[in-house]
Parts: C-alpha cells; structure tokens; sequence
C-alpha cells in the first residue's frame, strides 16, 4: 500500500522501449517496465537499473498496478496485430481517464480506429509518433503526439522532458487529435525519403559527372554541412562516403550492394496523398527508385540487353563550379520535397478535421529525428509569418531560394538527361516547380479529350457553367 507508485509505464522493451524508458528515468521519472517475455524486463533491471527508478513487473496485472492513478502507459511493440493485441489486454486493465500511448510506427488510420475504441471506455488512445531511431530513444527523440487536448495536459509535459531539446525548445508538441501525431510521423519519413534519395542524387552527380572520389565527396558533404543545407542527413552521408571497407580496403560503398530496403512507411505517404489528391511527386519518385534499386532482375536483364544510353559521358570543366550548382539544385529539390509534404499535412488536416500548426511541426524536427536541419527554422519561420501560406514554396525567403537555385538546377538536371544519369527527384520536383508557376497547363487539353471520349463536360475561362462539344469525330 505504501509502496511508491510509477509515474509513467512503458510496455515492449525491444531496443526503442527499453531506450524510451532509461531516458525517462534518466529524468527523473518513476519509470514501470514491462515485457511479453520477463527475460528483457529482467535484463534491463540488470543492466541499467540502478541509472534511476525502475519499478519491474512481470505480469500485465502487476505492471498495471504499479502506475499512478491517472495511469500512463507507453505501447513499444511491433506495429500492426501486436499492437492491437497489448492494448486489449491493457484496455481490460485500465480505468476511465487513464492514458495509453502507442508509441510504435502505426499507420494513423489504426490509430483513429484504436483512439475511436478506446474513448468508448473513457481511456484517453494517444497515438505518438517517436523519431530518432534507438539513439533518440535514448537521448532525446522528436515526439509527435497525437489524442486529445485533455491527455496531452498531463502526458505532455512528461514527453518534453525527455524529447530532444534545441535552443531550449522541446522537439515535442501537440500535433492534432487522434490519428494527427501519427499522421504527421508519416510525413516525416516520406520527407525523409525524398532527402535520401536527393542526396543520394547529388553523389551520383558527382561522382559521376565530375569523376570525383568517395573521400572527394565526403569532403564536399562536410563543407556543404557548415552551410544552408546543415543536417544529420548531409553530415552522415560524409561519414557513409569516408568509411573504407575493412575486407577489401575499397570504399564501403562501393562493396555496399545498391538495392535500397524499406520498412513501408515511404509508401504510407505516396499512398496517403493519392487519396488526398495531392501531388507528392517527390516523395513518390523516391519510394519508386528505391523499387527499381531493388527489381534485380530486371536491371540484370537491361544489362545482359544492353539498353542503349548516350553516346557521350558528362564531361564537367570547372568542377567547384559544378559542385555549387549541385548543391543548389539539391536545396532547390529538397524544399520541392518538404512543399509537399506540408501540402499534405495541410489536405490530411482539412480531411480529419485537425488542427496542425504547421510551424511548430518544422519546429519539433529540428532535434532528435533524422530529418533535423537548420533551415527547418527557416520553415517554422515562414509558417509564424503566414500560417495560411498556399505553398511553403510562396515564403519569401524560400522564393529567393528558388531564384537563386533554379538556373543551376536547370543545368544540372538537363545535364543529367543528357548524359543519361538518372535523377528522378531533382528532375520531377523541378517539373513540378514549372508546373506549379505556370500560367496555364495543358489540362485544358486533358479535359477536351475527356470530354471527346465520354462527354465528361468542361468549363470555360470566360463565363460560368458546365460545357459539352458536339466534336466533330463525335458520332
Ligand atoms: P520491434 O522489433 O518492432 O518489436 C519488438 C517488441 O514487440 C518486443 O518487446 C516484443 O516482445 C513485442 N511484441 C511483439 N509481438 C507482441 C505481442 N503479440 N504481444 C506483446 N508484445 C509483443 O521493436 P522496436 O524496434 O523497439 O520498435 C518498437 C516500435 O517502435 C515499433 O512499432 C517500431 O516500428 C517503432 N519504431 C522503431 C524505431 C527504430 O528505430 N527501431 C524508430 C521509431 C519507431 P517480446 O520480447 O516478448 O518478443
């Protein structure tokens, strides 16, 4: 009866649970740890227990009970079956005003469902997206949680604690209700996506193009990361490129078989936005090439065939010249990327009904996940400006962005075209870019053929109203 209760519960203690729970005791908090199998409750105990206050249970039941009342409960197991199953067993469990928290990689429509379910029974379903991988886990993630405004009063507070702090701010906040956190985290790694694979673009450029080495382009990483383009993406990728391999003594990306794996949240997006209508070409294009990195077959066939490409190699002269349009026509893309991205953010919230300042969502990347990057400043900046803005891309200081970039990342993507290096996230975030500047599109030719071959009507530009052609093939 007298025994001391827990402040926050965390149940699944694979790498990211028992990560989660170490930083909550680190800060301070009367952490309760539970597991399906005892042996990695017990192993924690043993390794880390004495670097704060764990409370260790074995059963479900016991875990339960060694919560305060309200009871805080973070889910870290597998997404999917697993998660529905740990929170059956603890919704039985818990009383109203508890708050249980899925801190997994859920899809955000499972989690409406789940928050839906568990609001019946007056629990408060908060489902969180946590990024930063095990490190973050650890020392600090960005957290994004979604529920409702009443769990987030007494659960937020705890989750800034522990999230990764820049300039004094908490990389967490509240994202919207229910599904809005997860939805969100879904974002944040399809932008993750389209940033990997411009990168990735960028090295092939200059490797390719400019016949520069793996350590060469580390070096123009390294340098390109003490600028705009700062980040834990562009600062690992320098690492990645310096690494030798120990077996061989080549460059460890050379040895590294160049077949891209994914876990399926990239796809979550692309999928997300189809449904949405919002293009998120970007994205996409990512997700796409890192399917056809891995359709082996099929590029053994192309090159068994032989299928032709041009006849002449890129030959870069001036390459410090080169490297700077490089680095242009990569930042140039990259915020095409993170547009879009906020354009879905913006469709997703209208859609659910939530209400997501875009803002402070630029604000909690900008520690602890793997997206973090000094020009996300420049976003929360331009979102407090105008938190209605059309497009990220209409901010000023990003319109001077694209001023600026575009003859470079016109030269480099018709360079790539022409010399058959395939860029397919530089070159269709600037087709979309030209899409989205221009006056008119070819649509109008769209709806004509439409209206040719099932009489799908149009409008007109210069009255009001629905039109149909008696075409002249029209039978
Ligand atoms: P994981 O490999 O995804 O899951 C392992 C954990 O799930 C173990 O604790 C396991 O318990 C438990 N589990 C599986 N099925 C269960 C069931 N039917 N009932 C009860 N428990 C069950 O672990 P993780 O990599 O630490 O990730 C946890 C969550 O965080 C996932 O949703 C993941 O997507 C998300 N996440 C991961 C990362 C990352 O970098 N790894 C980053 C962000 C988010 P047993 O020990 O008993 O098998």
């Amino acid at each position: 009866e007298n025994a001391k209760l827990a402040d926050i519960g965390v149940t699944g203690l694979a790498v990211m649970g028992s990560n989660l729970a170490r930083n909550f005791a680190s800060k301070g908090f009367v952490t309760a740890v539970h597991n399906r199998t005892s042996a990695k409750t017990r192993a924690l105990i043993e390794q880390h227990g004495g670097d704060g206050e764990f409370i260790a249970s074995e059963t479900t039941a016991d875990f339960v009970a060694s919560l305060a009342v309200p009871r805080k409960i973070i889910i870290m197991v597998k997404a999917g079956a697993p998660t529905d199953a740990v929170i059956d067993e603890l919704s039985a469990l818990l009383e109203p005003g508890d708050i249980l928290v899925d801190g997994g990689n859920s899809q955000f429509l499972d989690t409406r469902r789940r928050e839906e379910t568990a609001r019946e029974k007056g629990i408060h379903f908060v489902g969180s997206g946590i990024s930063g991988g095990e490190e973050g886990a650890l020392l600090g993630p960005s957290i994004m949680p979604g529920g409702s405004a009443q769990a987030y009063e007494s659960l937020g507070p705890i989750l800034e604690k522990i999230s990764a702090h820049v300039d004094g701010v908490p990389c967490c906040t509240h994202v919207g209700t229910d599904g809005a956190g997860h939805f969100v985290k879904m974002i944040h790694n399809g932008i993750e996506y389209a940033d990997m694979q411009l990168i990735a673009e960028a090295y092939q450029l200059l490797r390719t193009a400019a016949g520069l080495t793996p350590v060469e382009i580390a070096d123009v990483f390294a340098e390109w990361n003490t600028g705009e383009l700062e980040s834990f993406l562009v600062e690992i990728t320098a690492q990645v490129l310096r690494q030798v391999d120990a077996e061989t003594g080549s460059p460890l990306v050379d040895v590294i078989l160049d077949a891209a794996g994914q876990k399926g949240t990239g796809t979550w997006t692309v999928q997300t936005a189809l449904n949405l209508g919002v293009p998120v070409s970007g994205i996409a294009e990512a997700v796409f090439a890192r399917g056809l990195s891995s359709a082996a077959h099929q590029r053994a066939g192309a090159q068994k065939i032989g299928l032709p490409g041009p006849s002449s190699p890129w030959v870069v002269e001036d390459k410090d010249a080169f490297i700077e349009q490089v680095r242009l026509a990569l930042y140039a893309s990259k915020l095409v990327a993170y547009a879009q991205g906020f354009d879905v953010i913006a469709a997703g919230a209208k859609e659910y009904g939530w209400d997501i300042d875009n803002g402070a969502m630029a604000r909690i990347w900008r520690g602890g996940c793997i997206i973090r990057a000094v020009f996300l400043n420049r976003i929360t900046e331009a979102f407090d400006e105008d938190a209605s803005l059309l497009s990220l891309l209409f901010a000023p200081y990003f319109t001077e962005v694209m001023t600026r970039a575009q003859d470079a990342w016109r030269a480099v993507v018709a360079g790539s075209a022409l010399s058959g290096i395939a860029t397919p996230g530089f070159s269709s975030s600037l087709a979309y870019y030209d899409g989205l500047r221009a006056e008119r599109l070819p649509a109008s030719v769209i709806q004509g053929q439409r209206d040719f071959f099932g009489a799908h009507t149009y409008k007109r530009v210069d009255k009001e109203g629905t039109f149909h052609t008696l075409w002249s093939g029209d039978k």
